[in-house]
């Protein structure tokens, strides 16, 4: 399967993790569109939200607790965060393994464009 994502968590590619346990990964996105902005990512492969089971359902719950837990340790836990999950072309989907942004450091617009 050609996908980015799994090869980080393959150790295919190299990419400088902020946070790993045995379900997930998080590192800083190469694009950065807020002075912080990371990607929480499931290790195993689901490309969209529409592929979501109810046995995934704990995963995805511990992406949000990765971010919180992120957001303490980068200290922006008070001033505030972002995190917000693109699902298909109309959101700008880009990369077909679900992931988490955490987007931070800046007073972020909403709605986003
Ligand atoms: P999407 O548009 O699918 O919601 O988000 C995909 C994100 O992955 C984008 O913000 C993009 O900058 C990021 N990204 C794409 N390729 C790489 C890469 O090779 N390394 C990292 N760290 N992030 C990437
Ligand atoms: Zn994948």
């Amino acid at each position: 399967m050609d996908c980015l994502f799994c090869k980080f968590v393959s150790g295919e590619i190299s990419v400088n993790k902020l946070y790993e346990n045995k379900d997930i990964l998080a590192f800083k996105d190469i694009n950065p569109q807020a002075p912080i902005h990371f990607l929480i990512i499931p290790k195993v492969h689901i490309p969209t939200l529409n592929d979501l089971e109810k046995t995934n359902i704990a995963l995805v719950g511990q992406l949000s607790l990765i971010a919180s837990k992120l957001a303490k340790e980068y200290k922006i836990s008070e001033n505030g965060y972002r995190t917000i999950m693109n699902c298909n072309s109309d959101a700008g989907q880009t990369v077909f393994h679900i992931h988490l942004h955490m987007m931070a450091g800046r007073r972020l617009k909403w709605p986003p464009g």
